[in-house]
């Protein structure tokens, strides 16, 4: 017998329709590439997402064809998301961090049919459209009369003359909830970049996973900032809770610096914002010397790789800030799991609570998970051992876009590429990247423990551990360090702070003092970048 609710579509045009409709006023700050500060509502939101649907409809773009992004967090990118995916099309936003060749790689394997930019990116777009045949339109993010003369891009536009004589009462059109709504390239740190094909369905479930008061407790009386990309998995799926729970949007633009980042909180009293670690380091680069508070600034989710502990203290202890360490992936669209502790932890001393709050924290319902051993049998849920992290869940891959690198499950579950524990309270902790961890005399060292404790030195801007070939103990773990400006530490003084906070033989045989650690594209430290540049290193004594 089959239950007898209606069955609506879950479909993301419904967000757009919903936050129009009972939180019409709320407002959308957008900080433009121009430089000026740029307020909406998201009733001009959902009116403009509509010219959207009528100007790729104008364009003869068919259900599921292609519309690619390059662009910043803002009110237009956000009009995209709703207006592509609303009509049956796939946004696809691609990295401008990447390498143009790639851009141009990843524009051809998607089979993009029109490609919006903002005015930052013209030249990317300058390298790549004469690689890229398939894109027939050319789409600028920029006000009516502010195209620039001589770009040699053909069938350029500029978006306000795209979209501005459509018409704004376009009817959404209603299909299949299993429908491919969006897609994102992982950043293919080995091989070409593969895609994760998101659907409406798993979009929707997952704005709703998203909203909940142990994940990012979004509601209406929130003003959210998210520093995390747009162009990389949906800014955290935070553009969807906000149409969700009709909470106020701030978006940074191109200014992901402390002090542009800081003023735009403090302007729009901020309440909830969400980024990378390496972001909220310049952000707090910027308020220590400064001397500077939050007003409204309450919790911040940071994610995407390790949050060191120092940080999670410095937001904490010295501004007041929630940290929710979150951990997720491409491929998971991208949350699996955010730490929030549990009625009883409220009763621990805060030092233990502190320990608690390090780890990636709870799986969200929906994103189930599970830790394996070389055989594939789970592992005890004991907070010590740790094996191959495993996830499940309707907002999870089961297979990547043109089925590029076979099928990727085992038994039905999506191997992470991460080495993780799990408590008994559900707390999982990731140890490390499995092509990171540190081999060393048959046992494992976790290059994000050696990596934290570095940067709870006061001289440390930044390190990044790696594990460096040794004839006998197979590798050995040395730490690149960046000093603050101005600080001083010597090799010795560092090497002496791991004492007594990991085992003795766990303590990196060296320091290298860089000038800077190399970023990928989302902001996450480039080991293998950094490995090609210490080739010529030598270990002391091996
Ligand atoms: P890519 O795979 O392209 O680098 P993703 O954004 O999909 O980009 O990265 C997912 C990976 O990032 C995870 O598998 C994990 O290794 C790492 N990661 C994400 N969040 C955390 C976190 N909170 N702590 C440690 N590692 C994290």
């Amino acid at each position: 017998m089959l239950g007898l609710m209606q069955t609506q579509p879950l479909l993301i045009s419904s967000l757009i329709v919903h936050a129009e409709r009972h939180g019409g006023d709320g407002e959308i700050v957008s900080r433009r590439v121009e430089g000026d500060i740029h307020r909406c509502t998201w009733t001009d939101v959902a009116r403009r997402s509509r010219q959207v649907a009528g100007a790729l409809d104008a364009a003869g773009l068919l259900f599921s064809d292609r519309v690619a992004t390059l662009a910043w967090n803002g009110y237009r990118h956000l009009e995209l998301y709703f207006g592509v995916s609303g009509s049956g099309r796939v946004l696809h936003t691609i990295n401008p961090r990447l390498h143009p060749e790639q851009i141009a790689w990843i524009a051809n394997h998607a089979e993009d049919q029109v490609l919006c930019f903002d005015a930052t990116f013209l030249p990317i777009v300058q390298a790549i459209h004469a690689k890229c045949p398939g894109i027939r339109q050319y789409v600028l993010l920029c006000d009516s009369g502010k195209l620039p003369a001589g770009t040699g891009i053909p069938n350029l536009v500029a978006y306000e003359d795209w979209i501005g004589g459509q018409k704004t009462d376009y009817e959404w059109p209603t299909f299949d909830e299993n429908s491919a709504s969006s897609m994102c390239y992982t950043s293919g740190t080995t091989g070409n970049p593969k895609a994760a094909l998101y659907s409406h369905r798993s979009t929707l479930l997952h704005a709703y996973a998203a909203a909940l008061p142990d994940v990012m407790n979004l509601s209406a009386r929130d003003s959210v900032l998210p520093v995390v990309p747009m162009f990389h998995v949906n800014a955290w799926g935070i553009p969807y809770s906000a149409a969700l729970t009709g909470c106020k949007l701030v978006f940074p633009g191109p200014a992901m610096d402390g002090k542009s980042v800081y003023e735009l909180m403090e302007a729009e009293k901020v309440t909830f914002a969400a980024g990378v670690p390496t972001v909220w380091q310049m952000l707090l680069g910027h308020l220590k010397p400064n001397n500077l508070r939050f007003s409204t600034l309450r919790r911040t989710v940071i994610g995407g790789s390790a949050c060191p502990p120092a940080m999670i203290h410095a937001f904490r202890e010295d501004y007041g800030v929630d940290v929710l360490h979150a951990w997720g992936m491409t491929e998971m669209s991208p949350l699996g799991t955010l730490c929030t502790l549990k009625n009883k932890h409220l009763e621990l001393p805060p030092e233990e609570q502190m320990k608690l709050r390090l780890k990636q924290g709870r799986a969200i319902f929906g994103a189930d998970m599970k830790i394996v051993g070389d055989d594939g049998q789970d592992l005890p849920w004991d907070g010590k051992t740790y094996g191959d992290l495993l996830v499940r869940g309707p907002w999870i891959i089961r297979e990547y876009f043109k089925g590029e690198g076979g099928d990727p499950l085992v038994d039905g579950w999506f191997p992470t590429g991460d080495v993780a524990t799990i408590d008994a309270d559900g707390f999982m902790q990731i140890t490390d990247r499995s092509k990171d961890v540190i081999k060393s005399g048959g046992e494992w060292i976790s290059s994000i423990d050696i990596e934290n404790i570095a940067m709870a030195h006061p001289a440390v801007q930044m390190a990044a551990c790696v594990g460096m070939k040794h004839p006998k103990w197979d590798e050995r773990p040395i730490v690149c360090v960046v000093r603050k400006q101005g600080a001083e530490v010597t090799r010795e003084e560092l090497l002496q702070f791991f004492e007594g906070k990991v085992a003795k033989w766990q303590v990196p045989d060296d320091v290298v003092f860089v000038e800077s650690i190399p970023l990928g594209a989302t902001g996450k430290m480039l080991k293998t970048k950094l490995r090609e540049q210490l080739r010529d290193y030598k270990l002391p004594g091996a």
